[in-house]
């Protein structure tokens, strides 16, 4: 089990519920932009939002923004480590810093003692494409190997000066590196750790990458918050980091849905079913299991682990619970009626 470090007034690690981040791609200096990116990142269940902050412009909007939001704020600073310092006066909850850019040990002290006056965190974000120099030609190359040195090195600096709130983070774009360096870390380390494939790039390519590199690891037992990376709108990387948080058991919340892929057997169009229930029932919290199948003979008994599902056929098809077929349905009304059993079961909530 982690240490447990605290976040607003959210706690990360120690077994608590895993955190799903996110981060804004709007430049706090489009100030409104950002407010709204941050407020819609909130609104679709991010749980900790970071923004990059390359300028002492962008650290003074940093009260702006978090007037707006009940979420943690979390400042991501590369190469100035007095913008760290700024944006822990301005009143972020965090600050990631890849040290291996920040400079040298006195630069990392004056920032630790920021950390410390405010009382907040930091992470430490190793990433396998700004490795030190030095570790680069000890490996050779970018390895896991490399990347934990590095994480540790940076880690005796803060021990160094007496401060261990921190979270960790080893990504690299390369999902195998990522799976191993946090492997190999969460063996000797007990910090929390934030997971990530960093430079998934975008689509379904970047969504397995990061499935299997989350996914991996949170079956493992490991990572304390995920930030699912995808090119574009941040938005859909929190609807991604919640399907891979609840396929490893780590969220039970809202609608599962449960459907076949379909075969020569279907004579309907389930996935126009599959989307509607999806649209209409994402903002319930309540977990239940709603299965959408294509035929009657085989999707009851397919799909006998859901909490509710319509089995459709030609002309009419099934509404099941458990497997135990509880009435018939005709074919026009497959999804008013799953829907209106869906409310019943969940109060809509
Ligand atoms: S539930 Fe029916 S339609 Fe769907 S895959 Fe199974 S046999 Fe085919």
């Amino acid at each position: 089990m982690s240490k447990i470090i605290k976040l607003k007034d959210k706690f990360l690690g120690g077994g608590n519920p895993v955190l799903i981040q996110s981060m804004l791609n709007v430049p706090l200096t489009d100030t409104d932009n950002a407010i709204r990116q941050a407020v819609a990142l909130e609104e679709a269940g991010c749980e900790v939002v970071r923004a990059s902050i390359p300028t002492k412009e962008a650290a003074m909007k940093i009260p702006e923004i978090i007037s707006r939001i009940t979420i943690p704020f979390v400042a991501d600073i590369h190469f100035d480590h007095r913008l760290a310092i700024l944006s822990a006066e301005k009143g972020v909850d965090k600050v990631r810093i890849n040290p291996g850019n920040i400079g040298g040990k006195d630069r990392v002290k004056e920032v630790v003692k920021s950390l410390k006056d405010h009382g907040i965190p930091a992470r430490i974000g190793v990433n396998a494409g700004s490795l030190e120099k030095d570790l680069l030609e000890k490996y050779g190359r970018p390895t896991a190997e490399a990347m934990v040195e590095s994480a540790e090195r940076h880690i005796d600096m803060f021990r160094e000066f007496d401060f261990e709130n921190i979270a960790v983070s080893l990504k690299s774009s390369d999902t195998k590196m990522t799976i191993d360096a946090n492997r190999l870390f969460a063996e000797k380390f007990d910090y929390p750790i934030h997971l990530g494939v960093t430079e998934a790039g975008f689509g379904e390519s970047a969504m397995i990458k990061s499935a299997v590199g989350i996914g991996t690891l949170l079956i493992d037992g490991i990572g304390d918050t995920v930030r699912v990376s995808l090119t574009g709108s941040p938005i859909p990387e929190v609807d991604a980091a919640k399907e891979i948080l609840k396929a490893c058991g780590k969220l039970n919340e809202g609608i599962q849905i449960i459907s076949c892929p379909t075969c020569a057997r279907c004579k309907t169009d389930t996935l126009s079913i599959v989307k509607e229930i999806k649209e209409l029932t994402k903002h319930i919290k309540t977990p239940l299991s709603v299965a959408v199948m294509g035929c009657f003979v085989n999707g009851p008994g397919e799909a006998s682990q859901a909490d509710v599902g319509i089995a459709c056929g030609r002309e009419q098809g099934k509404l099941f619970e458990k497997g135990v077929i509880t009435r018939t349905v005709r074919k026009d009304d497959y999804t008013k009626v799953l829907l209106e059993r869906i409310m019943e079961m969940t109060g809509g909530k």
